[in-house]
């Protein structure tokens, strides 16, 4: 079998990169583009350049793997995933070969350029798969102590589940859209006014969260678990996911079936997958866990992943404030965890669901990811560079997130998660 790219920080590509690129030869994520010439098909990317995996296959250079010329050619990864992560696995161990300085298919690096390779600029993403079911966590402890903190009482932050299992609710998987997409504020119900009647009208604390979130293959038939010492079998890769809220919304509507309308106006997705293989040499141990977990949810091995996270506000016409530095590290429950919660009673997963950590928040006031926390409620405004404030997310404003994991001058990276809000329906 070829080697793993992500394990070789030698090995170097035909084709120019930008130095400091998140995408070197050893990441060869996937995702979906589409030209203005052509409709949707699936691709990779390497430095600046999306590497049509159609073209390549009609070249010939993926014969012989388990997926048929179609699935290249289609506006979703849906039909690869469909081959499981031997599958995947195996085509990017392919498209590592092809792209190889002084590998075999170097000396055709002319015709691969001229047929498979367009520069980012020109490409329209897509939402890379098509979600059956979105899943949202509630991982980070961190978090769930600012939250309960703010809410409830710091002396009891979290409620009396929180240690024993990865809390989680079904979101919205219509709404999820990918970076680049606006997002328009939503309307709703709220009530400001504890002793007189809710009112409607746009969102007035509207929030990211930041978040990981994990795409699936296959699991088994529905009524079967997925034992966490499998779980990894059924992780595709993952995505930056911006899980919009709006916190005044949230607060009226929540009690006692969890969010709702707050929640399922949008979720914005980062526009390229990377592998869960890429990102193996990213592993740490995932913190501590007291009291430890109940048997099905013993972690074997080290399930956290060492992801540095970026938030920027850009007001409309000024400068990005980065406002949020945190980790995926100091996430709690591990995706292995969450994967084989959600399937212990028997609840099926499919290929190209997505399962979302939860706000992903740090030991440090600065690491928080959501405005509910960087701002406390409302009670810290944060300065922008234009002299302007925020406590939430105004019209016009730009949310980036990004991602990236580094070691021996390799960097995986997720590129930029992108949003604009734009005025509520009038
Ligand atoms: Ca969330």
């Amino acid at each position: 079998m070829l080697p793993e790219p992500a394990n070789d920080p030698g090995l170097r590509a035909w084709c120019d990169i930008p130095t400091s690129t998140d995408f070197p030869i050893q990441n060869l994520p996937f995702g979906v583009f589409s030209t203005a010439d052509r409709s949707a098909r699936t691709a990779t990317r390497i430095g600046d350049q999306v590497v049509d995996l159609s073209a390549l296959a009609e070249l010939g250079l993926l014969n012989d793997l388990p997926h048929s010329q179609e699935a290249y050619a289609t506006d979703s990864l849906n039909p690869l995933l469909r081959s499981g992560r031997p599958g995947i696995t195996s085509l990017r161990r392919r498209l590592s070969e092809i792209l190889r300085k002084d590998g075999p298919w170097d000396k055709d690096r002319d015709l691969i350029t001229r047929k498979a390779f367009l520069p980012v600029a020109s490409a329209t993403m897509h939402v890379p798969v098509k979600i059956g079911d979105y899943t949202d966590f509630y991982s980070s402890r961190e978090h769930a102590t600012n939250v309960g903190s703010m809410f409830r009482d710091p002396k009891n932050a979290l409620l009396p589940n929180w240690l024993h299992l990865p809390v989680g609710y079904h979101g919205r998987a219509s709404s999820v859209v990918v970076s680049g997409q606006e997002v328009r504020r939503p309307n709703g119900q709220t009530r400001p006014d504890d002793q007189a009647p809710p009112i409607f009208g746009p969102s007035k604390q509207l929030d990211f969260e930041l978040e990981m979130g994990f795409i699936t293959f296959d699991g088994p038939e529905l009524g079967n678990p997925i034992p966490i010492g499998k779980a990894q079998d059924h992780i595709f890769g993952l995505v930056l996911v911006n899980d919009w809220s709006a916190r005044d919304i949230q607060k009226w509507e929540y009690v006692p079936l969890g969010p709702f309308l707050a929640k399922n106006f949008a979720t914005s997705i980062s526009a390229w997958v990377v592998t869960l293989d890429a990102l193996a040499p990213f592993r740490v141990e995932a913190p501590e866990q007291d009291p430890p977990p109940l048997p099905y949810l013993h972690r074997t091995g080290p399930q956290g992943l060492d992801i540095s996270l970026e938030v920027d506000i850009v007001p409309a016409g000024s400068t990005a404030a980065t406002v949020c530095r945190s980790n995926s590290r100091y996430l709690y429950w591990s995706m292995e965890q969450q994967l084989a919660h959600h399937t212990v009673n028997g609840c099926n997963v499919r290929a190209g669901d997505l399962m979302a950590s939860g706000t992903i928040s740090g030991p440090t006031p600065d690491s928080a990811g959501s405005m509910l926390e960087l701002a406390w409620k409302g009670t810290r405004p944060l300065a922008m560079p234009d002299g302007s404030e925020r406590t939430f997310i105004h019209d016009g404003d730009t949310v980036v997130m990004r991602g990236f994991a580094q070691r021996d001058q390799v960097r995986i990276g997720f590129g930029e998660l992108r949003a604009t809000v734009q005025p509520a329906f009038p």
